[in-house]
């Protein structure tokens, strides 16, 4: 199982450190800031041979600079047509590649809508999707259109093995949760997550990662073809319509 290190950053960022089991190889996914992300790799004991980043915005790759002038060499991967707006970045990849960590391979899902070059970094059992899929909900459609986030929400729900776990961008999945109870009163098992997830919180303990599987079951970005989910947004049409009414409504929550 590849070894994943939370690191806070900024208001609600996380970064994370990623270790290869079996070489103890190390990659570091959306360094936000450098401090944080230099501490926690000083802590581990690990020295970075990666960077990895999800998209080009700034609480995303802030880092990097930092992470660069400590290890040299290191090398930066992104999407290729963020070529140019991540600081340092020496790779680029593109839909389908493969990036290899010792012995973990992470497939490269090109997955836009919240950037046009966003990607989600995905090994056998864990997937780093950035601002695209949030525990409980999905980032704003900054450079993307709804047909094309739907589309990527899918790729990913539908390619990755459902234990995989989700590591997001950002720690909102407390709010987000509240969103979908109130869209969805009597949805029991999005009541039982808000609860976890408030109890979480209060402890000062992350709620990333969950599994896909709870994903698909909570999240309604990933159940626009669910008749309630449908009903609770007014939108009796295509997934796509669904996805843009909810998407609407979160916006304006
Ligand atoms: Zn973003
Ligand atoms: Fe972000």
């Amino acid at each position: 199982m590849l070894d994943v290190t939370l690191v806070p950053c900024l208001s609600d960022n996380y970064a994370y450190v990623l270790r290869d089991p079996t070489t103890g190889f190390c990659a570091v996914v959306d360094p936000s800031e450098g401090e944080p992300v230099l501490a926690a790799l000083a802590a581990l004991g690990a020295r970075p041979t990666m960077v990895l980043n999800t998209h080009h915005h700034y609480d995303h790759v802030g880092g990097n600079e930092a992470l660069i002038a400590a290890f040299p060499g290191l090398r930066v991967v992104a999407h290729a047509s963020d070529q140019g707006r991540v600081p340092g970045q020496t790779e680029a990849v593109n839909d389908g590649d493969r990036v290899t960590l010792g012995g973990t391979a992470l497939r490269v899902l090109h997955v836009p809508g919240h950037t046009l070059g966003a990607v989600t970094y995905a090994s056998d059992d864990a997937a780093f999707t950035g601002d695209t899929l949030f525990l409980g909900g999905c980032g704003r459609l900054f450079d993307g259109d709804p047909a094309m986030m739907y589309a990527s929400l899918q790729r990913i729900a539908e390619t990755l093995d459902p234990a995989t776990r989700i590591f997001c961008g950002h720690e909102y999945t407390a709010n987000n949760l509240r969103f979908v109870a109130a869209l969805e009163p009597a949805n029991d098992a999005v009541r039982a997550a808000v609860a976890d997830a408030e109890r979480l919180r209060a402890e000062g303990r992350p709620t990333v990662p969950k599994s896909l599987r709870d994903e698909r079951r909570l999240n309604p970005f990933l159940r626009c073809d669910d008749p309630a989910v449908a009903a609770a947004v007014g939108v009796a049409r295509d997934p796509v319509a669904v996805f843009a009414a909810l998407r609407e409504r979160r916006n304006n929550w």
